[in-house]
């Protein structure tokens, strides 16, 4: 008993565990205040096709509005991971994501696509393709402008389970896309399992694109990109040099502050949409 007592005193008195917890639970509580009252908020970032010389299309990304601040998704998706709240924050996203881009497209936007990010525990639940076709479905939406982004790192959390879901989804027309692609550390033979259309490119490969091993590792991938009929999106281009770099190898689609920043829904429409 003397034993335990010590033990709870020590623990109550040290501030740095105290914080830490008070921290989590606040947030904890916050988040699960913000699903209630759906106080999340989805910023849109254009994706430029350098084909087309448009924008094609928007990545959803979603952030938290807190006492007046907006709190980015790394500072809140990790402690929602952890409690089991991502795959409730993940299906507003979606949800709204779509309805959004529905009322783009009735505006005028043609052949607008949205790109929507999942996670490992979203999209392993049993109802999970059920719900999409009926999110479709309700918002009466074209199936093949929606493409589902998954990280190399959640497929392969069961890369069997996934393969079964994303062939599903695909099944319904859908696209999918592996996000942060370059960052893993695996090796390359679950993209021939996986029903993949897209690789997005992670900006972590292109920051040092004056590095020739770079600009040899991203050529490296095109080409296999290309020879699997998967398209690419090279995420992060901030400059110029960059955006020179990657026409001279033929890339598709780009995304990056050069292009312009996530923005905030009606941002996004005054700049991109016309008629809204
Ligand atoms: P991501 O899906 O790879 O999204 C791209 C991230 O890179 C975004 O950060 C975007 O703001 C940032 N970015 C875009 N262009 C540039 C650039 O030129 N330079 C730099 N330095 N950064 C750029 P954000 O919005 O903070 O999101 C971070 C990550 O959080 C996302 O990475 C995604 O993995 C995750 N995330 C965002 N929304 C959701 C969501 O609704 N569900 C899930 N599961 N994850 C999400
Ligand atoms: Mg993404
Ligand atoms: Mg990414
Ligand atoms: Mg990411």
């Amino acid at each position: 008993y003397e034993c335990k007592k010590k033990k709870l005193k020590y623990q109550y008195f040290n501030p740095a565990l105290n914080e830490k917890a008070l921290t989590t639970l606040t947030l904890s509580n916050k988040l699960k205040q913000c699903i209630e009252n759906n106080e999340f908020i989805i910023f849109y970032q254009p994706i430029y096709s350098l084909k087309e010389n448009k924008v094609c299309s928007a990545e959803a990304l979603v952030r938290l509005s807190l006492d007046n601040k907006i709190i980015p998704p790394n500072q809140f998706i990790p402690i929602a991971r952890e409690l089991g709240l991502l795959p409730e924050i993940d299906n507003f996203v979606l949800t709204n994501s779509i309805k959004q881009c529905k009322i783009w497209m009735d505006s005028g936007v043609e052949n607008f696509s949205i790109s929507i990010n999942t996670s490992f525990k979203q999209i392993i639940d049993e109802n999970f393709v059920e719900f999409i076709k009926d999110t479709i479905t309700k918002f009466t939406f074209s199936p093949q402008n929606v493409i589902l982004e998954i990280t190399e790192e959640e497929a392969l959390e069961d890369l069997e389970r996934v393969a079964e879901i994303l062939n599903k989804l695909k099944e319904l027309g859908v696209k999918i896309a592996i996000d942060d692609f370059g960052t893993g550390y695996s090796s390359l033979n679950y993209i021939a399992r996986l029903p993949i259309d897209i690789l997005k490119i992670d900006r972590s490969l292109i920051n040092n694109i004056k590095d020739e091993k770079n600009i040899e590792i991203i050529k490296a991938i095109i080409s296999m990109a290309n020879s699997l009929k998967l398209s690419v999106i090279v995420e992060g281009i901030e400059n110029k040099l960059q955006l020179e770099i990657l026409k001279e190898l033929n890339v598709e689609k780009i995304q990056g502050y050069l292009i312009d920043k996530p923005l905030p829904k009606e941002e996004f429409e005054a700049k991109y949409i016309k008629g809204c």
